[in-house]
């Protein structure tokens, strides 16, 4: 049995690697109804697939909408005890950036060594990580840390996960000795515009566990994320020549005003963090004759959920009273669910992924996620998908870092998930 290490080899292909992929725009679109909602995306796509192919995922091969699905074959020999018993395990990333922040262009700066201190980007000189703002980097000190050049993001959301699966396919590629049952590769379009799973066929995938590399902090596992819904609230009033209005005017615009002012002030995103409730008005147009507010509303129970829309109902209940003459509605649509409902059906997916960190040395830490991913949609499709950390830093900014020690122990961490695997469908 070989051990599972990544050696200095290993590390530089895996630092090339997402050297490779960032350089790659793959910024998706929230404005695009389209699959993926940037073709860009699909430039990646092109080239994973043929890096898997290399690496011997014959089955490698882009979907319509982009995804990239491949298999690397269980090597467990007939007659071992656990032939034909190791379930098919997912390991899942995401392709695109954010649409927010500039991916076209983007200048990887490497510091090898990493020896304390701010980190200056060349292309910007305003932009400085700030040791003392990123208690992380004291963390990885002498490690060899990548940024941008600051007038870009960096990627390592979610290329660094692709460049750690990667690495760890290649790495089963020269190691046929270790064991391992089937292994599913996964790379999704548009996990930024909340799109990620929309044409993730869970049947065809054919995982029976997954796991996305997707997180932040070494030995971080993150098994919770919030219930969603998102809320429309409509106002119709009644328009009438300013001039003459008196006793007839009702004003859209002062009602949806009102009912946005009375949301508890204890409930909003500026003021909640952990594990509080938000409910968070984001979009709110319109003219005297309609308002349209559009809401988010997050929590991680569906109790607390249920008590954030009451929130909402009584604000809309307290201004109607006020405006009898206006006509107000308040529709909810559910986004997304706490993964952790489906994951403590079947919570061994959980387990084995703690077990896999302590096999590295270090303690698992449990954590909830203040926002989705492509693994709460999974888990709820029927994948149960925990999501473990990619390494990236600061994400979605022009300061996103990444440090390669900790995108390596990502990628070990998955060889011993799929070992773990392989022991206990053996005993
Ligand atoms: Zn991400």
């Amino acid at each position: 049995m070989s051990t599972i290490a990544l050696d200095a080899s290993d590390r530089r292909e895996l630092l090339d690697r997402f050297l490779r992929y960032v350089r790659i725009d793959t910024q998706s679109d929230e404005n695009s109804t389209a699959s993926p909602s940037t073709e860009k995306q699909k430039d990646l796509a092109r080239v994973l697939v043929g890096e898997l192919q290399q690496l011997g995922c014959a089955d490698a091969a882009m979907t319509e909408w982009g995804y990239v699905f491949a298999t690397v074959p269980s090597n467990v020999p007939a007659g071992h005890a656990a032939a034909g018993k190791v379930p098919a395990i997912g390991l899942v990333a995401h392709m695109d950036t954010y649409h927010g922040t500039v991916g076209a262009g983007v200048k990887p700066q490497v510091i090898e060594s990493y020896g304390g201190g701010d980190l200056a980007l060349p292309g910007d000189a305003r932009q400085v990580i700030r040791f003392a703002d990123n208690p992380n980097l004291a963390r990885c000190v002498g490690h060899t840390i990548v940024t941008s050049d600051g007038t870009t993001l960096l990627g390592a959301d979610d290329k660094a996960g692709i460049a750690e699966i990667m690495t760890a396919v290649a790495w089963l590629g020269r190691h046929p000795e270790f064991l391992h049952g089937p292994v599913r590769i996964g790379f999704t379009t548009d996990e930024e515009v909340g799109r990620g799973t929309e044409h993730f066929d869970v049947a065809a995938f054919g995982a029976a566990y997954a796991y996305t590399l997707d997180g932040s902090d070494i030995a971080e596992i993150e098994d919770e994320t919030f219930c969603a819904d998102s809320a429309l609230v409509v106002i119709e009033g009644h328009d009438v020549h300013p001039g003459y209005a008196k006793g007839k005017l009702v004003n859209a615009v002062r009602v949806g005003a009102a009912i946005v002012e009375r949301l508890p002030r204890e409930f909003l995103p500026e003021t909640t963090e952990g594990r509080q409730s938000y409910l968070h008005a984001y979009d709110l147009r319109g003219d005297v004759t309609r308002v349209e507010v559009k809401l988010i509303v997050r929590a991680f129970t569906e109790e607390e959920l249920r008590e954030r829309e009451e929130s909402l109902r009584e604000a809309v209940r307290v201004v109607q009273a006020a405006y009898a003459e206006a006509r107000i509605s308040v529709e909810f649509k559910e986004s997304y669910r706490n993964m952790a409902y489906k994951i403590a059906e079947d919570p061994k997916v959980l387990d084995y992924a703690f077990e896999a960190v302590r096999r590295l040395g270090l303690e698992p830490v449990r954590r909830a996620i203040r926002g989705g991913t492509d693994g709460s949609r999974l888990s709820f499709m029927g994948l149960l998908t925990p999501n473990i950390w990619a390494g990236g830093q600061s994400f979605h900014s022009v300061q996103e870092w990444v440090s390669l020690e900790w995108m390596a122990k990502a990628s070990e961490v998955t060889l011993h998930l799929l070992q773990i695997w392989l022991e206990r469908s053996a005993a």
